[in-house]
């Protein structure tokens, strides 16, 4: 099956958008017989002339070919100063680039690309999924072509950049700095306070086996009694004051996700957002200056309905406590993500931003960006009023057996820092998502910090 939409007038807005969020002018891209795109900016002379392929950037697979463009020998300099992957291309012209008298002719449909890779037109109705009914990266065009370490729509724009500063060489474009932004999904904000009974024993029991941590027991049965109000200092997945106080020393705010939900009976939390302690918790972020945001439960994310009701309850509890917030974001359980199901979902709560799209087997650009985009619906051909906050890298990713199994040392610390100095390298926005439940031992906070750090 394919899509339609490229180069039809929404998904032309859509691109104009972000390239005006980007460079901070409002670029027009007119399609002139759908065999080229030109790129115009009302009250300047020429134009860039792009190649057009719909027959392409409309797929919903990832069987694409892709070459590699060396760009540094046609005397053009790409973030980081590597080869280009380029999507969609068996072959290239050479140049890739040409001057002409009313400006660029660029042989390769950059656009399209950035289209098909954005609006995640990819993962449209895809069958192949994991046992999660996630699109897994394995299964991507970036993993197939090794990409996937690399932001390659924002160091494709920063050609295109560099393109529209030799045509246009008055314009001033628009600068951007590097930043990050720290989350933390509230899967367990304690270790024994909300357990059912046999859950309790059963993490007891692992506490005396896995970790040989016979006084476990007694600060367990501690914990456990005394968290009516408040979490017990003596939880060791209440890292809240921690992982606040780690953040505050780098100028950054933390954003806390919590379930608000029961679709799956094992897999979502023990603990409800009207609890006592849940509550003083949601009021000690908010008086400290950090988010708080939406973590929608497991079998939320192919219904409007269920992630409404789920929001519903979040905005209600934070607003019996007092809590007002201009934005509200958050990110799904799992990582479960159907497009475009699930990005309607977020859209229709009305929410600001999602922070899903990462993959949970490996770390990376799943959207090809580290920059926060507004989205797009590829099947009904709407901008839609969420963005997209791409998540880079999750601390499970890096950690897990099931997954990368990089440990807690050199080489976990290494990959952190590979993909935070790629998006240092266009200017964008390294995204962390460290679990509260996973900062109890030594050389987990360890790990964090470095990330934070470097
Ligand atoms: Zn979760």
């Amino acid at each position: 099956m394919n899509l339609s939409g490229w180069p039809g007038v929404a998904a032309r807005r859509w691109i104009e958008q972000i390239l005006l969020e980007r460079m901070g002018y409002p670029f027009e891209l007119t399609s002139t017989d759908g065999a080229e795109l030109k790129l115009s900016l009302p009250g300047f002379q020429g134009f860039i002339q792009f190649e057009c392929d719909p027959g392409t950037f409309n797929r919903n697979d990832s069987a694409l070919p892709c070459v590699s463009w060396g760009a540094v020998k046609e005397g053009w300099i790409p973030p980081g100063g590597q080869n280009l992957p380029v999507p969609g291309k068996h072959t290239l012209r050479v140049p890739l680039i040409q001057k002409e008298s009313f400006g660029f002719v660029v042989h390769y449909d950059l656009l399209g690309m950035v289209y098909w890779i954005l609006s995640r037109s990819e993962e449209v109705g895809r069958s192949d999924l994991d046992e999660h009914e996630r699109f897994s990266a394995r299964n991507s065009h970036a993993m197939k072509y090794d990409y996937l370490e690399r932001p390659i729509v924002d160091e494709w724009l920063s050609i295109l950049r560099d393109i529209i500063c030799i045509n246009w060489p008055e314009l001033k474009l628009l600068k951007h700095k590097f930043s990050m932004r720290v989350s933390h999904d509230v899967d367990e904000p304690s270790r024994y306070a909300f357990r059912s009974l046999s859950r309790w024993l059963r993490a007891i029991g692992g506490d005396i086996i896995k970790r040989r941590d016979v006084g476990g027991v007694l600060k367990a049965l501690i914990v456990k009694f005394t968290s009516r109000k408040s979490l017990s200092s003596l939880d060791p997945a209440n890292t809240f004051d921690w992982i606040m106080a780690q953040s505050e020393k780098e100028g950054i705010a933390s954003a806390f996700y919590f379930i608000c939900g029961r679709t799956d009976l094992t897999r979502d939390a023990d603990y409800e957002l009207e609890h006592p302690a849940i509550r003083e918790l949601l009021r000690r972020i908010n008086k400290r200056g950090h988010e708080i945001g939406l973590h929608p439960s497991y079998n939320s994310y192919l219904s409007n309905s269920v992630i409404l009701g789920e929001v519903a309850r979040l905005r209600r509890v934070c607003l019996e406590e007092g809590i007002v917030q201009a934005a509200w974001g958050g990110r799904m359980h799992f990582l479960r993500w159907s497009q475009p199901a699930t990005l309607r979902a977020w859209d229709e709560a009305s929410m600001s931003y999602d922070s899903t799209l990462g993959y949970a087997e490996l770390v990376g650009f799943r959207c090809g960006t580290c920059f926060e985009y507004p989205a797009f619906d590829p099947v009904s051909q709407e901008i839609l009023n969420v963005r997209i906050r791409p998540l880079i890298v999750m601390d499970v990713t890096l950690t897990s057996t099931s997954y990368l199994a990089l440990g807690y040392g050199d080489a976990a610390f290494e990959k952190v820092k590979m993909l935070k100095d790629a998006c240092r390298t266009v200017d964008g926005q390294f995204t962390l998502l460290w679990h509260n439940n996973n900062l109890v031992t030594e050389e987990e906070r360890r790990l964090y910090l470095w990330s934070l750090k470097c």
